[in-house]
C-alpha cells in the first residue's frame, strides 16, 4: 500500500516538473508588429522569459546579476526587480507576491506569466493586456485614459487642459492647492501616460508638471509660480478633457459656496473591518482572530449609527471574506464616503504591550509606526521581513499620497483625537494616543480617514477583554460617539463659514 502510494506521489511529482518550451505571441497595436516571448509551460501555468519581456517592453537593457539570481527590468518609468526562485516581485519599492515562484535557467529567469503581466499592467504599463487562453500579449498604449496636458495663458489667468479618453464620475476627480505651491489633481480610475505628461510645455504661472500612477489612481501635480486666488475645474465631453482655470482674483459666488458645503456635508460613513477571509490578521494566544473582533466592533458601530442617526453607513465587508486593500478605498471613494474608519486589533512581540491607539497617514514615520504598518500591510507580504524594506517603501509615493490627503489631514487628526478621547472615557485600557503610519488601506481614500487599533490581542488580559461582547460594545459606543461629535463640529464649522 505504502509502495503504491509512494509510486503515485513520485509520478505526480514527475508530472509537475515536466515543462515544455513554447511562446506567447506579442501583438503591438501601435506599430502593428508581431513578436514572440519564449515560455516554459508547466502544469501550473505559463512562465515567460524575463529577457524576452525586457526586449519587448523595456526601454533599455535589463540589469542582470547572474550570481545572485537577480534581474532588474526598466519598464515604463519603473524598476522591476525579479529574483530567481522567489514569488516576490518589486516594482520600484513596492512588493508584490505572485502565486508561484520564478524559475531560473542557465541564463534567464522565467516568471509566472499571468500574475506578472497583471502586476505590470496595473503598476507600470496600463497599455498591455495578456490573454492566457490564447497566449497573446496585446500592446496598445491607447489604453491610457489621461493622455496629455496643454497649458495656455490668458489675460486673466492660466488654463490647464488635461486630455482624457472618457468622462470620469464627478466624485473620482479631486484637487487641491498645497501651501508648498503645488496644485494636486487625483483622478480615481484614471490611467495616466506619465511619460507624455512630463513632456508638457509649461507656461503662464505653471512652473512644472509631474504625473504618477498610484495603483488605480492617476495623480497630476502642477507647480505654481505665483499664488492662485481661485480655480475652477470641470469636465468637457467634446473634446474629452478636464479643464482647470486658475485665476488670480477671488470671486466666490454663493452658489459655489453652497456646492462646496454640500460636498463637505457629512452624510456617509465608511466602516472598514480590517483583514478577513484568508487573512486573519493578528492572533491572540487563545486563538482570537483580529478579523473576527474587528468585524464585530464595526458591525456594532454601524448598528448604532443606523439606529440613531440619518447617516448612511457603508461597510467594506460584513462577512468573513478577503478584500484587497486597494479595493477598500475604492469602495469608500465610490460610495462618496465622507469619513473612512478602519478598525483593527494590534499585536506586539512584547506581550505586556496593551491599549488602544488611532493612526493617521503621514510621512515621517516612527519606528513603532513602521512596525505596525508593516504588519497591517502584510497582505502584500514582503520578500524579506526586515523592517528596513518598509522604510523606503517609496517615500516619494507616500508623500504624494499624503499631499493628496493634506486637506483631509486636519480633519483626520480631529477625528482621531475624538476617538481616543471617547475611548479613554469608557474603555478600561491604556490610551496610547494618536500616531502616524503609512498604511496602505488609508492611502487613496479621498476623505478624512483613520485606522483604530482597538487593543492588543497579543496581551493576554486584553485578549480576554476583547472576547467579551460587553467590552466590544463599549469600544463601539466610543467610536460611535466620536463620529457623532465629529459630525457636529463639522456642521458648526460649515454654518459659520
Ligand atoms: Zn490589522
Amino acid at each position: 500500500m505504502l509502495l503504491r502510494l509512494l509510486s503515485i506521489v513520485f509520478k505526480l511529482a514527475l508530472l509537475f516538473t515536466i515543462s515544455y518550451a513554447g511562446t506567447i505571441r506579442v501583438v503591438n497595436r501601435v506599430d502593428n508588429s508581431i513578436d514572440d516571448i519564449l515560455t516554459l509551460d508547466k502544469l501550473r501555468g505559463t512562465y515567460v522569459s524575463t529577457i524576452d519581456v525586457s526586449r519587448i517592453l523595456a526601454k533599455r537593457d535589463p540589469f542582470i546579476n547572474k550570481d545572485r539570481g537577480k534581474m532588474v527590468l526598466y519598464i515604463g518609468d519603473h524598476r522591476i526587480k525579479i529574483s530567481a526562485n522567489s514569488s516576490y516581485l518589486l516594482v520600484d519599492d513596492q512588493v508584490f507576491q505572485m502565486p508561484m515562484h520564478t524559475i531560473m535557467t542557465d541564463n534567464d529567469i522565467f516568471i509566472p506569466a499571468e500574475a506578472f503581466f497583471n502586476i505590470i499592467r496595473r503598476e507600470a504599463l496600463p497599455g498591455i493586456k495578456y490573454d492566457s487562453r490564447r497566449m497573446v500579449l496585446d500592446i496598445d498604449i491607447k489604453a491610457f485614459t489621461i493622455t496629455n496636458v496643454n497649458i495656455s495663458q490668458k489675460s486673466n489667468g492660466t488654463i490647464i487642459r488635461i486630455k482624457t479618453r472618457n468622462l470620469f464620475p464627478e466624485g473620482n476627480i479631486s484637487s487641491f492647492f498645497h501651501e508648498n505651491g503645488w496644485f494636486y489633481l487625483t483622478v480615481a480610475g484614471g490611467l495616466v501616460d506619465t511619460t507624455e505628461i512630463r513632456r508638457t510645455d509649461t507656461r503662464g504661472i505653471i512652473k512644472s508638471v509631474a504625473a504618477d500612477q498610484l495603483g488605480e489612481s492617476s495623480q497630476l501635480a502642477f507647480q505654481m509660480r505665483t499664488k492662485v486666488e481661485s480655480h475652477e475645474l470641470y469636465q468637457s465631453k467634446d473634446p474629452s478633457e478636464i479643464v482647470i482655470s486658475l485665476r488670480t482674483s477671488i470671486k466666490n459666488s454663493l452658489a459655489q459656496m453652497k456646492k462646496v458645503k454640500d460636498r463637505w456635508k457629512l452624510d456617509t460613513v465608511v466602516l472598514d473591518a480590517g483583514h478577513g477571509g484568508k487573512d486573519p490578521g493578528t492572533m491572540g494566544k487563545r486563538g482570537t482572530k483580529e478579523k473576527d473582533i474587528a468585524l464585530d466592533i464595526v458591525k456594532r458601530v454601524g448598528l448604532l449609527l443606523e439606529k440613531n442617526t440619518s447617516l448612511k453607513v457603508i461597510y467594506t465587508r460584513t462577512e468573513d471574506i478577503f478584500i484587497p486593500l486597494w479595493k477598500r478605498t475604492k469602495m469608500a471613494n465610490e460610495a462618496n464616503g465622507k469619513i473612512f474608519i478602519s478598525v483593527h486589533l494590534n499585536g506586539h512581540p512584547n506581550k505586556t504591550a496593551y491599549g488602544f491607539e488611532t493612526y493617521l497617514l503621514r510621512p515621517g514615520k516612527t519606528e513603532d509606526a513602521i512596525e505596525v504598518a508593516s504588519r497591517e500591510n502584510e497582505v502584500i507580504k514582503f520578500e524579506d521581513k526586515s523592517k528596513n524594506k518598509y522604510k523606503d517603501l517609496s517615500d516619494e509615493k507616500l508623500i504624494i499620497a499624503t499631499m493628496a490627503q493634506s486637506m483631509q489631514m486636519k480633519e483626520s487628526e480631529e477625528l482621531a483625537a475624538m476617538v481616543q478621547e471617547e475611548m479613554a472615557k469608557k474603555v478600561k485600557s491604556k490610551n496610547r494616543g494618536v500616531k502616524q503610519a503609512g498604511f496602505h488601506v488609508l492611502i487613496g481614500a479621498s476623505m478624512p480617514n483613520i485606522l483604530i487599533e482597538a487593543g492588543y490581542l497579543t496581551n493576554s488580559n486584553e485578549e480576554k477583554n476583547l472576547r467579551n461582547p460587553k467590552y466590544r460594545q463599549t469600544i463601539a459606543n466610543s467610536i460611535y460617539k466620536s463620529i457623532v461629535k465629529f459630525r457636529y463640529s463639522r456642521e458648526q464649522y460649515l454654518s459659520e463659514s
